[in-house]
């Protein structure tokens, strides 16, 4: 007899049924169209080994097949219960299917496995990660809260370098269960407070704050695309581009912040899967304002030169050779006209990057970007 259960944190499955001796059918939780595909369970087996098949079907509520399905094939990930890994699911134990995806899961005698499709870094895990980083290296930063979510939930992060310098603000999390934006953003704070000579040198010139998670509700809940408010933290704005504010509430501490302290730069990192839309291995890509929305002329050149970085320095051509477009309901967009911020804005392929992965791609954008920042603020 096989369980299925999604209570825990980053848990998402539903409607879980028996449909056959060793074949289970499951349900997706989404939030709106395209996203509404991932899945976070656990299959516990009480009896002898066996293999049983778990049909993973897409939201009916939500009711976006193309947008379920387009996101797959990729990387399944398991992790057997009392392991640190997770391990990708063997090639062709994954059917897709136009609508569903049918797993074929070998599982043990009295084994428990978690089965996923996006190698979770949970809230709990990544607060104890800053708290460890603070406290191991005092010398070199310090944990600081851009507030509570809307559920009380403490929005962490951690600062480093010289108080006067021009500040960087780097975060993940929008899209609560991009995970890999938030192992990247791990791998920048880890980099960020080493020993690294590179890091030294940032810490002397910068004052760089990275918050890795600024949807910490819509992350423990397995939200695929929003907040506790059911607010898409990406498309901040909403219908209202010219609005005050954005709309969520873990938007508007940001935005406060932003506007109040003014970066020299912002970065975000989202993450997506699949890749039978995309061109080439590792399928990451990137997001730009397209001119004319910064007013400052130097500022201008600045974002160019950053694009430039982007497209020549990073991956993210990976899936097509021309950058996606930030709508004037983003952040990115209002934050560059309305107070000439720049940002850098990537997308990491969450079926080629688990925590690596995508700490190596999260460091190559950032360090690059610095260097271009550097050099122009030296400059102008
Ligand atoms: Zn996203």
């Amino acid at each position: 007899m096989i369980t299925i259960n999604s209570d825990f944190e980053c848990g998402n499955a539903k409607n879980v049924q028996q449909i056959g001796e060793d074949r289970y059918r499951l349900e997706v939780v989404g939030d709106k169209p395209t996203y509404c595909y991932y899945f976070c369970f656990d299959a516990t087996n009480d009896a002898e080994a066996t293999e049983v098949a778990i049909e993973v079907w897409h939201d009916p509520v939500i009711n976006d097949v193309p947008g379920f399905i387009s996101h797959f094939p990729t990387t399944i990930w398991i992790q057997p219960q009392g392991s640190h890994r997770y391990q990708p699911l063997v090639l062709g134990s994954c059917e897709t299917h136009d609508d569903h995806l049918v797993i074929h899961l070998p599982i043990g005698a009295k084994e428990t496995i978690r089965v996923t499709d996006v190698w979770p870094a949970t809230y709990s895990d990544t607060c104890a990660f800053l708290r460890d980083l603070a406290a191991s290296r005092s010398d070199r930063c310090e944990l600081f809260t851009l507030g509570r979510s809307v559920q009380g939930r403490d929005i962490l992060g951690v600062r480093c370098g010289t108080a006067g310098k021009p500040r960087v603000l780097c975060i993940a999390g929008q899209h609560p269960i991009e995970f890999p934006g938030i192992w990247g953003m791990r791998a920048i704070a880890d980099f960020m407070t080493s020993l690294l000579p590179d890091a030294v040198a940032l810490r002397e010139q910068l004052l760089v704050e990275i918050i890795p998670m600024v949807n910490p509700d819509g992350t423990v809940m397995g939200r695929n695309g929003f907040n506790a408010e059911d607010l898409d933290m990406y498309l901040a704005f909403g219908d209202d581009p010219a609005a005050a504010e954005p709309q969520a509430h873990e938007s508007k501490l940001l935005w406060r912040k932003a506007a109040d302290e003014r970066p020299a730069l912002w970065m975000n990192i989202h993450c997506y899967l699949g890749w039978r839309n995309n061109a080439e291995y590792p399928y990451d890509g990137w997001y730009e304002v397209k001119d004319p929305v910064f007013s400052d002329a130097a500022q201008a050149r600045l974002y160019q030169a950053l694009c430039d970085t982007m497209r020549l320095q990073t991956t993210a051509p990976s899936t097509h050779i021309v950058a996606a477009t930030h709508s004037p309901a983003t952040m990115e967009y209002q934050l560059a006209s309305r107070f000439d911020i720049p940002h850098v804005f990537y997308e990491i392929n969450g079926a080629t990057a688990g925590p690596y992965g995508a700490g190596r791609r999260a460091l190559e954008v950032f360090r690059a970007a610095m260097q271009t920042l550097l050099f122009y603020v030296a400059h102008t």
